[in-house]
């Protein structure tokens, strides 16, 4: 259970990084691909999301510095920041990759795209090293609920 705290904080921090990659990437795509006579990125929709999408990967951002942090001071007491990263940023990055792959259109699908990899690899998060369910388990028994 020990060896469960540095599992789970590199899965939230990998997140992160995997989903500022994915929206960078999904934006330079986005810019060149054209739907309708223009980039598909100078639709007002998809700036929205992209904004939001980063909004949020730096909310998980600061959430996971937070974590290891007390994870570096305590390394067995770190147990509440840690669950709340790998469950905010594991279910976060669901919804960002997805995005970023819809925004690929029919080549998000195309396993020669690195996207369709990441959305095979994202789902790994909230399953592997204790899925969602559990970590809202955890959090439960840490507050007294
Ligand atoms: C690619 C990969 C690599 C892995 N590597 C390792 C490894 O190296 N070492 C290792 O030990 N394990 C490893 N695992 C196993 C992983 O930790 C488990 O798959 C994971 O913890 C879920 O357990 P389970 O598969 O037995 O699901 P189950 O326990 O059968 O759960 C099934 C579903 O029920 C839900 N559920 C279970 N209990 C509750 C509850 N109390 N309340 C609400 N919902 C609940 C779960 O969240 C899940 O959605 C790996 C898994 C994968 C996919």
């Amino acid at each position: 259970m020990t060896n469960f705290q540095g599992e789970r904080l590199v899965a939230a921090q990998g997140c992160v990084a995997g989903m500022d990659m994915a929206v960078r990437e999904a934006m330079r795509y986005g810019s060149e691909r054209k739907a309708f006579g223009r980039p598909v990125m100078k639709f007002q929709v998809w700036k929205h999301k992209m904004a939001e999408h980063l909004t949020a990967i730096e909310a998980a951002r600061r959430l996971c510095y937070f974590a290891t942090d007390r994870f570096n001071k305590f390394p067995m007491g770190a147990t509440r920041e840690i669950t709340m990263a790998k469950l905010f940023a594991g279910d976060l990055a669901q919804k960002v990759i997805y995005d970023c792959q819809q925004l690929y259109g029919g080549f998000g699908y195309v396993t020669e795209y690195p996207i369709s990899r990441a959305w095979t690899d994202i789902r790994l998060i909230t399953i592997g090293g204790g899925t969602s369910e559990i970590m809202k388990e955890i959090l439960v028994k840490l507050e007294g609920m």
